[in-house]
């Protein structure tokens, strides 16, 4: 990667961050892809003195929350992502280009290469891709032209990674995922509806920092982010184990936070790091809000009744049948291959102390106070 030309010392001097706001930044994205401390100082000289990557974001069948989600990062804001961290040439609903212009900086990028594609949401291929079309080409061809030159790709989204919600049955388009056309290309997929923004933010990092993706499960999902069992990081999970569980909306056992299992949680069978990383600032999470994880980083969870309990076990009455240490790979169709990637239970715990750990140390740096305990 060009070393040469960085501009991110001088783009952060200009908005006014300080060096101590850039090192928490980096604190936070250690201990979001599950980094010992002593990667801060590595991660902060790769920002400092790599030259920025430019990024064609390309946007297909979806309904843009992938990008709402980002343009609601708070570490770093957007305008510091795009400003300081990448080089963002392509993107239909923030560039400032419109028209002829846009359609120009996406073919300069193409042919100069090198740069990172994100894709959001799904291609659709029935009747040769005509249900998406942008400029005049089809979704189908833009992403095999772009795909042709760029040094990896990073899905964003349910959509991008299995088709997602265009996908449900009965697919009128034909709506697939980018790995169904892409197979000549490193691909990284951080599914979710929408993704958490921390960990697009953090597979950047790491790619600057190691020139290399991070490591994935068997879905292609970074393990950083994706190796955890939401069930075994939740501030509920006491309550499912002593047998507490919300039985309807409202009732006396949500007002005081029970599991919600019973009410379709399916936090049991599903792996992302949304407990420990949470949203909007680190402020909750869907279940820390009161409703149930539909597993949205899962393949195919849109087929899945959201309401409905997952058979985790027989009797469903725990702490005396208590949920498999494993998840069986026949449970829950949808999880097949997830298996596999529970294998990984250890490193998942180990992943999620370290991202709170690594939050911890940034806020207690800027604040000297400590992140109350989820
Ligand atoms: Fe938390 Fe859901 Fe597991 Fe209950 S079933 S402990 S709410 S993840």
């Amino acid at each position: 990667m060009d070393k040469l030309d960085s501009e991110t010392p001088y783009l952060l001097q200009k908005r006014g961050i300080s060096r101590r706001e850039f090192l928490k930044f980096c604190t936070v994205m250690a201990g979001t892809l599950a980094l010992p401390g002593d990667f801060v100082p590595r991660i902060a000289k790769a920002l400092e003195q790599t030259k920025r990557p430019p990024v064609i974001w390309l946007e297909f069948q979806d309904c843009a929350g992938c990008t709402e989600s980002l343009l609601r990062a708070h570490s770093p804001t957007i305008a510091e992502i795009v400003l300081d961290v990448l080089s963002l040439n392509y993107h239909e609903t923030i560039m400032a280009p419109s028209g002829f212009q846009a359609e120009q900086s996406l073919k300069d990028t193409v042919a100069a290469g090198g740069y990172l594609t994100i894709v959001e949401g799904s291609i659709p291929t029935a009747d040769d891709g005509v249900y998406c079309c942008i400029a005049g080409r089809t979704a189908l061809d833009i992403l095999e032209e772009v795909a042709s030159n760029t040094a990896a790709i990073i899905t964003v989204g349910a959509c991008a990674f299995y088709g997602g919600w265009p996908h449900a049955s009965p697919n009128p388009t034909g709506a697939v995922g980018v790995k169904d056309i892409i197979s000549d290309v490193p691909i990284i997929n951080l599914p979710g509806c929408p993704p958490n923004a921390d960990n697009i933010t953090a597979t950047v990092v790491h790619y600057l920092t190691f020139h290399s993706l991070p490591e994935t499960d068997d879905l292609g999902r970074p393990l950083f982010a994706y190796g955890m069992r939401i069930h075994d990081n939740c501030e509920r999970r006491g309550h499912f184990d002593a047998g507490e569980f919300v039985r309807q909306w409202g009732d006396e056992g949500h007002r005081k936070g029970w599991c919600l299992y019973q009410m379709g949680c399916k936090g049991p069978i599903a792996f992302h790091n949304c407990p420990s990383i949470r949203w909007n600032e680190g402020t909750s999470w869907p279940v820390g809000a009161g409703h149930g994880c539909f597993a949205c980083a899962a393949p195919y969870f849109w087929e899945r009744p959201i309401y409905e309990p997952v058979d985790i076990w027989e009797g469903r009455t725990p702490p005396t049948t208590y949920a498999p240490a494993e998840v069986p790979a026949a449970a829950w169709q949808m999880n097949v291959g997830l298996a596999a990637a529970a294998g990984a239970a250890g490193l998942a715990v180990g992943a999620a102390a370290g991202a709170l750990a690594g939050q911890r140390a940034a806020k207690k740096g800027s604040s000297g106070e400590e992140e109350e305990e989820s």
